[in-house]
């Protein structure tokens, strides 16, 4: 079929919730993609970070068919052995003592918040219940998620949410200390942004960050911010939770984000690029929170299915391979633009980019890109976000950093 009849089955069929880009992709290989006509790109957007093996990796592939061949899903009521494998895998490279399958981002966080409110409870009893997120962050679409999630313009629309989110900025030591200093399980910041109700102390079960915000924009947070929010969270009793969904599993040129500020969460929650393109997430907890969630309290009928665990092993097993070159992918990345005309500048950590442009639409340069061959994303109006997959070469990700370059140019000489 042709882009336009697949264009056209999507108009009739599928719900409008993506602006899509113009182009219906058939296949992939390696780091490039093709059209439904046969035209090839080059990926720098990895399907949002999962596709961080690239596309159709040999033994990815071999794994996946492997497993469906032998048993595709049997439920949590029973063991298997992937999950099991891939269990002590994350759990031996995060630092943590046990992990919950899920299936998607947002499943995962949901997870983790349902965690740090029993937690809490269990110790402690009600009335302390409050989740603090950082302003401009991003957690998921579910309605819980987005009632976590610090932007205003993902809760229109959805109202009411799951109460007890309070939103704090992001790198203000002393925004947070307030905020846990006055918060109750009555704070409810939705719609009402940063805004704390006085309140007496001690109502705070969590506080989740991401330690480069995504969808937020590609804005690190400073390792010394993150480091004090662990310290306050210790202080009181308040769990740590990273939300590792897009920086996670290598993206940042360590396993996980949190490891590069030298930091010990008590949860993590991760998915996109660990199962490669399959549906899996998940949340891990240290040891002082690996007890919390008993039989009967949490659970997911897809979550740990063999095919994806199994497809996270191979995933795992290529990153481990690239993962030292992480870093100086990135910074290549950040040469290749340094003084690019309609670039003010690069940042982010390892493979997860933000170029940020001076007075040029990202939405514009994604388009023209596209056009040129190439696949990138925007994170807000003047960010264009590169998330290529970890195994690109030096040489295809200059190829295309190289036509976003020239996109960004010639959208600054025609805007001036
Ligand atoms: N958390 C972060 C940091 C994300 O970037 C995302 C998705 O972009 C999510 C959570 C939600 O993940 P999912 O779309 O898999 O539910």
């Amino acid at each position: 079929m042709t882009y336009d009849e697949i264009k056209q089955l999507y108009q009739n069929h599928i719900m409008p919730t993506y602006a899509r880009s113009e182009a219906a992709f058939a296949r992939g290989e390696g780091c490039t993609l093709y059209d439904a006509d046969g035209k090839a790109y080059i990926d720098l957007a990895s399907g949002i970070g999962v596709s961080s093996v690239g596309h159709a990796h040999p033994k990815w592939v071999e794994a996946v068919c492997g497993q469906a061949a032998r048993l595709a899903h049997v439920s949590n009521l029973f063991h298997t052995l992937p999950d099991a494998l891939l269990a002590k895998r994350l759990t031996g490279i995060a630092g943590m003592k046990n992990v919950f399958f899920s299936n998607s981002g947002a499943e995962a966080n949901e997870g983790a918040i349902k965690l740090a409110r029993k937690y809490s409870r269990d110790k402690y009893g009600g009335g302390r219940d409050v989740i603090i997120t950082l302003l401009q962050s991003f957690h998921g679409r579910t309605v819980t998620t987005l009632a976590a999630t610090g932007q205003k313009k993902f809760h229109d629309h959805f109202f009411p949410f799951t109460e007890g989110f309070a939103h704090v900025p992001a790198n203000d030591v002393k925004a947070l200390e307030n905020a846990l200093n006055r918060s109750t399980s009555a704070a409810k910041s939705v719609g009402n942004l940063a805004l704390m109700p006085e309140q007496p102390q001690a109502g705070v079960c969590a506080v989740m960050v991401e330690c480069v915000q995504g969808e937020g924009g590609v804005l690190p947070m400073d390792a010394e911010y993150l480091k004090a929010v662990q310290k306050l969270c210790e202080e009181r009793d308040v769990l740590f939770i990273c939300d590792e969904v897009q920086t996670g599993i290598g993206r940042c040129g360590a396993w996980f984000s949190y490891q590069r500020a030298g930091l010990k969460p008590d949860v993590a929650t991760f998915a996109k690029g660990v199962a490669g393109g399959l549906p899996l997430g998940g949340f891990m907890a240290n040891e002082k929170c690996s007890k919390v969630l008993t039989p009967g309290t949490h659970g997911s009928t897809f979550g740990a299915n063999p095919i994806c665990c199994q497809a996270g092993l191979a995933s795992l097993d290529i990153i481990s391979e690239v993962l030292p070159q992480v870093d100086a992918k990135g910074k290549l990345v950040a040469d290749l633009l340094s003084g690019a005309k309609g670039v003010k500048s690069v940042r982010g950590m390892g493979l997860m980019l933000g170029i940020v442009t001076g007075g040029v639409n990202s939405a514009e340069v994604v388009k023209e890109a596209l056009k040129q061959g190439v696949v990138c994303l925007t994170a807000g109006p003047d960010v264009v976000r590169l998330l290529p997959p970890l195994v690109i070469s030096g040489e295809q990700l200059t190829e295309g950093v190289e036509i976003i370059k020239g996109a960004i140019g010639a959208l600054y000489d025609k805007e001036a």
